[in-house]
């Protein structure tokens, strides 16, 4: 397998301060791994392309905001990271990737963000994969926090399926016509985790591209209110790539702060993907 490992060490030196503690001691781990040296290792970069994203994704003010509190280049280069991932995956440079962030993107709205996100990485990603011809993509979000920007954005697209795990407010749309599934799961365990993710995988079978926002706030010593382990991350890893066969699987970080964990769930995940 083709995986791609999407790292910059501004992500640990100028992500925001909750999350940017775990993404050093995170890929330190992974790399000192013997199967590291199968992995693909790009440094993303920011191009006017992003810019041009960024500017279609979120309002002038949100972005000016952004400016003012300090994230802005810190957040677009993790968005650059996510977007050139799905680049490589659509045009077959790659079988999955994994990408690391210095903030996250889930709670980032048009003209809004909250909760250590700034600007959403993959609704940036999703609207590059359609300038690409990928239409039918699958979001899943299994951060235990629910994702109110990725829905706010791109879950009224009848093309995208935005499968959402969370613990903590339902924010998902009541209208049934629409792909987007909020799954209540308060105090999950891998095996309450697993049987959910079984139940709804199907929904999204005729996709043709796979995104997972992968939160380790999830793990049982992390912040979130889901109790999984680094063995059932790995078990969602393995069913993740068995449902994506020869379709792409993008793994996009999101929340998460404990540096141990992230340096056993992190190279764990990556492990699973190759
Ligand atoms: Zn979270």
């Amino acid at each position: 397998m083709r995986v791609g490992v999407f790292y910059h060490q501004d992500f640990a030196e100028r992500g925001y301060i909750t999350l940017r503690h775990r993404v050093k001691p995170a890929y330190d781990a992974l790399c000192k791994q013997e199967y590291a040296r199968r992995l693909k290792f790009f440094e993303p970069a920011i191009s006017q392309l992003h810019h041009d994203l960024l500017n279609q994704t979120h309002t002038e003010r949100h972005i000016e905001t952004v400016k003012a509190e300090g994230f802005h280049e810190v957040a677009l280069l993790s968005a650059a990271g996510v977007v050139s991932a799905a680049e490589m995956l659509a045009t077959d440079q790659l079988d999955s990737a994994f990408c690391f962030v210095g903030t996250a993107g889930h709670h980032a709205g048009r003209n809004y963000s909250w909760g250590f996100c700034y600007y959403n990485d993959v609704a940036m990603a999703v609207l590059r994969l359609k300038q690409l011809g990928v239409n039918k993509i699958l979001i899943l979000d299994m951060d235990p926090h629910s994702g109110d920007g990725t829905r706010d954005l791109i879950a009224l697209d009848p093309n995208i399926i935005h499968i959402n795990f969370f613990a903590d407010e339902d924010y998902s749309y009541q209208d049934k016509k629409l792909n987007n599934y909020g799954i209540l799961l308060d105090n999950a365990t891998d095996k309450v985790f697993l049987q959910a993710l079984d139940e709804y995988l199907p929904k999204a079978a005729g996709v043709e591209f796979i995104i997972v926002i992968f939160g380790h706030d999830s793990h049982c010593e992390d912040y979130g209110d889901f109790y999984l382990t680094v063995n059932g991350y790995r078990e969602f890893t393995r069913r993740m790539k068995s449902f994506s066969d020869t379709r792409p699987l993008l793994y996009v970080l999101s929340g998460g702060s404990q540096p141990q964990i992230a340096a056993q769930a992190i190279p764990a995940v990556i492990e699973s993907l190759l």
